[in-house]
């Protein structure tokens, strides 16, 4: 049988970056079995030995920056800055849960007759299936807790961009990582992701990625009772109340839905905004979606590169018909790269298509409100809950709609969403569990309670 090879594309200028081979299904059965090798000797390090090891990981990553972000720029598109700070954000990841080894306490439990004690023990060999709109954080988040407590990875990039993971395989050797602790096979989602999601000796699937897909690796874990972690997709609000900063809110709106093009799964794809500053809002938004800088991913001042790929491009366009109603639009160069301008739409209808479904591009529904109850029950009319934002000088609508809106991630007076030190995960259809912050080591453990006689 001929090799699979996948092409990856700069999305910026179409050129070839790389052919990478596809692993087939007995390659992934062969990782997972050299993973579940490798476990017992990995959980029996030291804990402060593979504390050092995963620093030692961190600075290694650290001192590659500039060549992972060169990576992310060439198979993903995305501007050199963002990709700087992502490759920063895997080595902070790796530090942090540095952290975690000598700290993966149990507790003892007062019981009659002897003593109670718990341990907190590695599952053994975790799959990541990773997406590719943020290739080389969402590694990190799974990777760095699982490693922290002493499991050992088979990872699986995104088909459309596998460099960068396949580049910090070979960091992690660098650092000292022993063999097998961390592998990294590219492959197709129904080869090599449903290998991993089927395969008896992996326990654990940490999955990021679309809600259907997610469905699908959840029903199929089932079967063996697989522990399942899963960051799924998202249809996060916006809501703009009157008596907020406006000017504010409108400066900091567009890049709430055009970082990373918008194919952001905390992406601000609707923006709820109270009747009565609605006009309002909207023409102090415009001059900024003018100026978004939409070019070259390799100029420092670039805030939005291309789609990550041509199909990708099709998919938003196809959202964005003629006669869409679109009430504003910035710019991007003209000729070779899946280019797609922020686009910002005033659809009549909350149920239009534009409004319940994740488009994954910079695009926006800008849609008005009543009330404070109204816009609660606007932004929770949908099956995601993965993030919002709330703008409000009123300290208490601020608590009263943080807490009334459905979803993990809420920023108020602005559009923060991950913090590696804190809890980020969704409500509804948009996951299962969290990822990074004090609990997510949690996830990468079970706990084992043991009684001792002491009569
Ligand atoms: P996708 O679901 O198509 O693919 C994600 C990964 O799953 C890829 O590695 C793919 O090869 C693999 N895959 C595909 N089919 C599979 C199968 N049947 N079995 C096992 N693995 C399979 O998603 P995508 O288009 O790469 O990523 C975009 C989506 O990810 C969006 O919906 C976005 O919202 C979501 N996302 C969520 C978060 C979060 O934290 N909640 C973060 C980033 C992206």
């Amino acid at each position: 049988m001929a090799d699979d090879i996948f092409d990856v594309i700069n999305p910026a200028t179409e050129e070839l970056v790389a052919s990478v081979p596809m692993a087939s299904a007995d390659e992934v059965d062969a990782a997972v079995r050299r993973a579940a090798a490798a476990y017992p000797a990995w959980r029996a390090v030291a804990p402060g030995d593979r504390a050092r090891l995963l620093r030692r990981f961190a600075e290694v990553v650290d001192a590659h920056t500039d060549e992972l972000a060169a990576l992310e720029v060439a198979e993903a598109g995305h501007p050199v800055g963002n990709a700087r700070w992502e490759a920063g954000n895997l080595r902070d990841v790796l530090h942090y849960y540095a952290g975690a080894p000598e700290r993966l306490t149990g507790r003892q439990i007062p019981v009659p007759g002897g003593i109670d004690i718990t341990f907190q023990e590695p599952l053994g060999v975790v799959g990541l299936i990773v997406p590719w709109n943020f290739p080389l954080p969402i590694l990190g988040w799974g990777l760095a807790p699982a490693l922290a407590a002493g499991n050992t990875v088979v990872a699986k990039p995104a088909e459309l961009t596998p460099l960068t993971a396949l580049r910090v395989a070979e960091l992690a050797l660098e650092a000292g990582l022993p063999e097998d602790v961390f592998q990294v096979l590219p492959g197709r989602g129904t080869v090599a992701g449903r290998v991993l999601v089927d395969h008896e000796l992996v326990r654990k699937i940490v999955f990021t990625g679309s809600t259907a897909v997610g469905k699908e690796i959840m029903a199929r874990a089932a079967g063996g009772v697989k522990r399942v972690t899963l960051e799924l997709g998202g249809k996060s609000a916006n809501i703009v109340f009157a008596d907020a900063d406006l000017e504010k809110a409108a400066a900091a709106a567009p890049m709430s839905f055009c970082d990373n093009t918008g194919q952001d799964c905390c992406a601000r794809s609707r923006i709820l905004v109270q009747r009565e500053a609605y006009d309002r809002f909207l023409e102090l938004l415009e001059p900024h979606i003018l100026a978004v800088r939409a070019g070259d991913p390799n100029d420092p001042g670039t805030e939005m590169g291309p789609l990550v790929s041509a199909a990708q491009l099709d998919r938003v366009r196809g959202y964005v018909p003629d006669n869409a109603p679109v009430a504003m639009r910035g710019s991007v160069p003209s000729g070779k790269g899946f280019w797609y301008p922020a686009t910002v739409l005033t659809p009549a209808d909350v149920r239009d298509r534009t409004v319940t479904d994740e488009i994954f591009g910079p695009v926006t529904a800008v849609i008005p409100f009543e009330d404070e109850d109204d816009a609660v029950r606007i932004a929770n009319a949908t099956a995601y809950g993965l993030a919002g934002s709330i703008w409000t000088r009123d300290v208490g609508r601020a608590l009263r709609v943080s807490r009334g809106v459905e979803a993990g991630n809420l920023s108020v007076n602005s559009h923060s969403s991950v913090r590696y030190w804190t809890p980020f995960g969704g409500f509804k259809q948009s996951g299962l569990g969290r990822e990074l912050g004090p609990d997510a080591l949690a996830a990468f453990t079970d706990t084992k309670n043991v009684f001792i006689a002491t009569e």
